[in-house]
């Protein structure tokens, strides 16, 4: 007989999921109710301004995406892209490479701007490239790139985006509660993000969020949304707000409490406190990191204090490295991902993964574990 499952007791300081705070998971464990119950339908309005509070938007179109962060991606691109359209995709790690299959699934033309794993959007190039053309439709682009631990600077490449009359469309999965990101005044058009991150919420939900212009672009559609789940006009029915909901799809109720008390508490502790927490706690990190002799692979004016790429030194068993942490103190680090497999590891300090006790045991284990 198959008994119940109960997962071993990790640490989680890899690339995500992050550790989900146990008021989050409390709140999980509540009785599941009706998605169309009155009570669960004021939730949805309070998830809705929590999240245009963490990411600085009144949108009106701003809502968890029922499913993960890739679902979020292709709700941007499924309802802003048409056949024939020319999106500029900048590619500088696994996720960039993402949005350029979106792109042409939907029949987009994808103009790249490549820039080398471990460095960041390159500002120039992409202007170049929108000089060159007059008819770019949007310009899309990773803030956070989670495969190399580096940031790209997203106001200036949406005002880039404002200055040629193309909409912005930002992946936000991993800076979103970590680092600065400010929709309205950077003026982003489109943006999905994940829970699993700096949320600490459980994975399979993504927040998005759509502007004025987009949904202009939208509603100016030649061509139907060609998924029917993703699309925006359906969804709104039962995310729209007001008395009258239509039913859509079943919401995940229960994920939705977590990421209702993971967006309470950081409301309580501020978006801005949050972030600066993530900031001190890189910092204690890095510099436990570089007095043990390890070198951080990303350079300091463009690395993400919540996602650390670290150069793995010549002669370390990679794999048994990592093996070795998670099962002496149930320890999970992140390997390199793509080019970088083998070559860094990815340390993440995520939401309620980022504290001091987190940064202690990950430089204990690690000191104790490269002897
Ligand atoms: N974009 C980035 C930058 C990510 O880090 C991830 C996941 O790690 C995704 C997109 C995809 O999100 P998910 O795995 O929730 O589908």
């Amino acid at each position: 007989m198959i008994k119940s499952f109960h997962p071993p007791l990790r640490t989680l300081m890899g690339p995500g999921p992050s550790d989900v705070h146990p008021r989050v998971l409390s709140a999980m464990a509540r009785p599941t109710i009706g998605h169309l119950d009155p009570a669960f339908i004021g939730m949805m309005d309070e998830i809705k301004h929590l999240l245009q509070y963490a990411l600085r938007t009144e949108n009106p179109l701003t809502l968890p995406v029922s499913a993960p962060g890739s679902a979020g991606m292709e709700a941007c691109f499924v309802n802003l892209v048409e056949p024939g359209d020319k999106i500029i995709v900048c590619q500088n790690g696994v996720f960039g490479g993402r949005m350029k299959e979106n792109v042409e699934r939907f029949g987009g033309v994808a103009l790249m701007v490549e820039d080398a794993w471990g460095t960041a959007v390159s500002v120039d190039k992409v202007r170049h490239i929108m000089q060159q053309h007059d008819d770019i439709k949007a310009l899309a682009f990773v803030h956070a790139e989670t495969s190399t631990g580096v940031c790209s600077d997203a106001r200036a490449l949406c005002r880039l985006a404002r200055d040629y009359g193309c909409l912005s469309i930002v992946d936000a999965v991993t800076s979103l509660g970590g680092i600065e990101l400010d929709v309205d005044q950077w003026g982003i058009d489109a943006l999905y993000s994940g829970t699993q991150k700096c949320l600490s919420a459980p994975p399979g939900i993504s927040p998005v969020t759509f502007s004025e212009r987009a949904l202009i672009k939208i509603s100016q559609r030649q061509t139907r949304v060609p998924s029917w789940f993703l699309d925006k006009n359906l969804v709104m029915g039962y995310w729209g707000g007001g008395a009258k909901r239509a039913y859509h799809h079943t919401a995940p109720v229960n994920a939705l409490y977590g990421l209702h008390e993971a967006l309470v508490m950081l409301q309580d502790e501020g978006l801005e406190q949050a972030w600066q927490r993530h900031a001190l706690h890189h910092r204690a990190l890095r510099d436990g990191l570089e007095a043990m002799g390890l070198q951080m692979a990303v350079a300091a004016d463009v690395r993400l204090p919540q996602l650390n790429s670290v150069t793995i030194p010549e002669g370390i068993d990679d794999p048994r490295l990592r093996n070795a942490l998670l099962e002496r103190y149930g320890l999970e680090i992140g390997a390199g991902l793509g080019v970088l497999a083998g070559k860094v590891w990815r340390i993440g300090l995520m939401g309620s993964s980022c504290t001091q006790r987190h940064v202690m045991l990950c430089l204990d284990a690690l000191e104790n574990t490269l002897l």
